[in-house]
């Protein structure tokens, strides 16, 4: 398993976890404290259906139907990205910018990781969540009745559904990798929906959109903040600065990358 998805034996050691717990329906962690030499077959024969997807490439997340993020457990499937770990730093992003009872739009939403997590972080938020997907908001939707969050869901591109709305602080995990990056056809990103990774030839286009359309749906003071790549440091900013937003700032991961931009409308 490990030559074939190119993992390192500490990786492969923990999807085999991910995997058998999931069809044992344990905690990972519980194997780890059971000795578990008796599987029944119908569990031996799903562990190897298991398998037998991952050795076909496709992602963990996927085949479990589940991802932690934030602490939280969120459903995922081939209609939403699986959430990471660097989008959390979004999420703190906006939790260390929004007041009391802010109005927040997440464009984008995917599984609604980022936007239902801040409704649950911040109950006295009024949270709006939109995506172009039907089938994403239908996983986003799950995801908020499991976890008890009560959001706002919107079928939008961009801001085509929401005319006249104003909110304090729009996020944003949008599509940012270039249209030809090679990455797109490597590993687990090949499993995940496109159109929530790539955006034109530079993997600007929604940013620029979002950037030059978020001005008119902000309240005066109101924040927008990006996650973008790592290399896009340089050029998110410059496009913020570009069109007028004051307090512009870049912020790094725990991996020292580039990761959230953001900054403040003067408007209204
Ligand atoms: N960070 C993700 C990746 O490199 C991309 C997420 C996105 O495009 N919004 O696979």
């Amino acid at each position: 398993m490990a030559g074939s998805l190119a993992l390192s034996p500490r990786e492969a050691r923990l999807e085999a976890r991910v995997l058998a717990a999931a069809v044992l329906a344990v905690e990972p962690v519980w194997l780890l404290a059971h000795d578990t030499d008796a599987l029944e077959t119908g569990q031996i024969d799903r562990l190897d259906a298991a398998l037998a997807r991952r050795l076909a490439g496709e992602p963990v997340a996927y085949i479990v139907g589940e991802r932690e993020f934030y602490g939280r457990p969120f459903r995922v499937g081939p209609a939403t990205l699986i959430p990471r770990p660097e989008t959390e730093h979004l999420v703190e992003a906006a939790l260390a910018r929004g007041g009391a009872g802010a109005r927040v739009l997440d464009i984008g939403t995917g599984s609604g990781c980022i936007a239902i997590t801040l409704k649950l972080e911040r109950p006295d938020w009024q949270v709006t969540a939109i995506d172009l997907s039907a089938e994403a908001l239908a996983v986003a939707r799950d995801n908020a009745e499991r976890l008890g969050a009560e959001l706002e869901w919107l079928a939008s591109d961009l801001f085509a559904a929401l005319p006249g709305r104003a909110f304090d602080l729009i996020v944003s995990n949008p599509p940012y990798i270039p249209a030809a990056d090679p990455h797109l056809d490597r590993g687990d990103v090949r499993f995940e929906p496109r159109v929530a990774l790539a955006s034109g030839p530079d993997g600007l286009a929604t940013i620029r959109a979002i950037v030059a359309e978020a001005p008119a749906q902000l309240a005066a003071g109101g924040w927008l903040l990006l996650e973008h790549g790592y290399d896009q440091g340089d050029a998110v900013p410059a496009l913020l600065r570009g069109a007028g937003y004051t307090e512009v700032f870049l912020e790094r991961d725990l991996a020292g990358l580039a990761r959230v931009s953001g900054g403040r409308s003067q408007r209204r």
